[in-house]
């Protein structure tokens, strides 16, 4: 069986150019799936290109622009791409409300959060007292935080662990969990490491790099393997999100 992940691309608004780590790739293809690159298009085609897929990977990468929830952006905003957000924003509502499997990796994981009605921090400092160092400048691959997986959720069923060490490149995070998900997983710092839709066979949302770790350690490939193998079951009717 074909299993055709989606994994998006990023836009580089500057050079004119779209691009996506080797790491993705390898690690849906590692998992048992068939990745084709989305670069992003008009959001009309968002909902038609995803009942093409059996998955959805929405990879890392900069800032949503805030007015996607709400808010102006404040001097902590980082690069935003308008092609990629408007994109992104469309497939995940329709991963969403379609059933169809979706994992979000760190700013994927803001944007189901977002797609879903909820909120970020447009910069950690302005919700977190004495953040951890959550922008690591140790290599890709090495774990340098800890999180407490929450018992009960995907992820513990994934990880089979309470506690993991875990790698961080990000300088936002979510704030407001958007209704209908509910929290997998915290830094010691009190930062969401983790996300995952209720009522849904696999939404599930990272803080972390799952794709620079798998290669160095086995467990995380865990995370797409579960991807595939939802994206493997038989699709669930339309749902009202
Ligand atoms: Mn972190």
């Amino acid at each position: 069986m074909c299993l055709l992940i989606g994994v998006t691309a990023a836009f580089d608004e500057e050079e004119d150019r779209c691009y996506l780590s080797r790491l993705y790739v390898d690690a849906v293809v590692r998992a048992g799936g068939v990745p084709v690159v989305l670069p992003p298009l008009p959001f009309e085609m968002a909902a038609t290109v995803l009942d093409q897929m059996r998955g959805l990977l929405l990879s890392g990468g900069g800032d949503l622009d805030p007015a996607y929830f709400g808010e102006e952006p404040l001097s902590g905003t980082g690069k935003v791409s308008p092609r990629r957000d408007v994109f992104e924003l469309a497939l995940a509502r329709a991963a969403l409300i379609r059933q169809v499997p979706v994992l979000g990796i760190c700013r994927g994981m803001q944007v189901l959060n977002v797609a879903a009605g909820g909120t970020v921090y447009q910069d950690l400092v302005l919700g977190v007292k004495q953040p951890l160092k959550h922008f690591q400048e140790a290599p890709r691959w090495y774990g340098t935080h800890h999180i407490e997986i929450h018992p009960g959720t995907k992820l513990a069923g994934i990880f089979n662990v309470s506690r993991l060490r875990v790698n961080s490149f990000h300088h936002q995070a979510v704030h407001r969990v958007a209704p209908g998900f509910r929290v997998s997983a915290v830094a010691p710092d009190g930062v969401i490491e983790a996300i995952e839709a209720g009522a849904h066979p696999f939404g599930v949302g990272v803080q972390f790099h799952p794709e620079g770790m798998w290669e160095k350690e086995s467990v995380f490939l865990g995370l797409f393997t579960a991807l595939v193998a939802a994206a493997g079951g038989k699709r669930r009717p339309l749902e009202k999100w």
